[in-house]
């Protein structure tokens, strides 16, 4: 009997020990960032990557694994994708995470194809529909009066899941990118273009591009419908019924993906959660809403 238990239990052990091995046995998998500035039209990035300066707090490190924890064990792809990051940074000096894929073509000679996340500790501490009023706030400072989300079930406050979502967002555009690289050909994601595709006028200016500050609005339209920068409160609304995750979606045909990722990644591993956009005209929940719904399952039928 005793035998019979020892053998099960190394079959067992065998697939957890390879699913830690490549990201959570790597000291550096999580490290704070060295100054660096990762805008190119800030400053030349070309053949220049993103590097440790130590490790991170034991505290702050656990966070982001305590994020990675809850993420179901059925998701190997995106368990994998966010394991195979090189670093992933704790950053005080941003105002927004971000996330980078080496490309190729702009850094033959410096980590080609490696990717990087840095996180801020603001984005350590905050949960869901925290995170996601702050994003409101800075699309249009003048429009959020009235408007705000909120979260139902136990799980829904807890800061793990809004740092997921943040996690999630990045490697959603590393994603972008790795399918829509600068130059050469393009391997695009399946169902891109007949899922997303109708949510704007033209796509084509999204996937040549190098790098998407918080909110661009310059790579997509979608005429009869608002673009989130500076919109008021019912048009800000209106987007969460016009078929994308959330407003900052419809800023830009590469957010719209990102956003349904990262969506779809919080609204699979929070159980017992629901969450909501409320105003003066109504509520609408962050599930359960058919265009988006198509949008995340093509997202989760290639990437999850
Ligand atoms: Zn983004």
């Amino acid at each position: 009997m005793k035998r019979i238990f020892w053998a099960a239990l190394v079959v067992l052990a065998i697939p957890m020990a390879a699913a830690h091995a490549s990201c959570e046995d790597d000291d550096l998998w999580i490290c704070k960032l060295k100054p660096y500035e990762p805008n190119p039209h800030q400053v030349k990035t070309d053949n220049t990557s993103p590097e440790c300066d130590g490790a991170a707090p034991h505290g702050q490190a656990k966070k982001i694994q305590d994020a990675y924890d809850t993420i179901p064990i059925s998701f190997s792809k995106l368990r994998f994708d966010l394991c195979r990051v090189k670093h992933i940074f704790i950053t005080p000096a941003t105002t927004h995470s971000w996330g980078r894929y080496n490309d190729p073509s702009v850094h033959p000679t410096d980590n080609p194809d490696q990717s990087y996340i840095a996180i801020t500790t603001s984005d350590l501490n905050r949960h869901f529909a925290s995170k996601q009023d702050d994003h409101l706030s800075q699309l249009s400072p003048s429009g959020v009066s009235g408007l705000f989300h909120a979260g139902f079930g136990s799980n829904s406050k807890n800061v793990k899941f809004g740092l997921l979502f943040a996690l999630a967002h990045e490697l959603g555009h590393i994603k972008w990118h790795q399918q829509y690289p600068l130059t050469g050909n393009q391997p695009g994601i399946p169902c891109y273009d007949s899922v997303f595709g109708s949510s704007w006028q033209n796509t084509s200016a999204a996937k040549t591009n190098r790098w998407t500050e918080f909110g661009a609005n310059n790579l997509g339209s979608h005429p009869g419908i608002a673009d989130p920068n500076n919109a008021s409160s019912d048009q800000l609304y209106s987007l969460y019924n016009s078929g994308f995750a959330t407003a900052l979606a419809a800023a830009n045909p590469e957010e719209d993906f990102v956003e349904a990722y990262a969506l779809g990644v919080v609204n699979a591993s929070c159980s017992g959660c629901l969450f909501s956009i409320n105003s003066a005209s109504g509520t609408t929940t962050l599930s359960g809403r058919s265009p988006v719904d198509a949008k995340i399952a093509c997202v989760a039928a290639n990437y999850f």
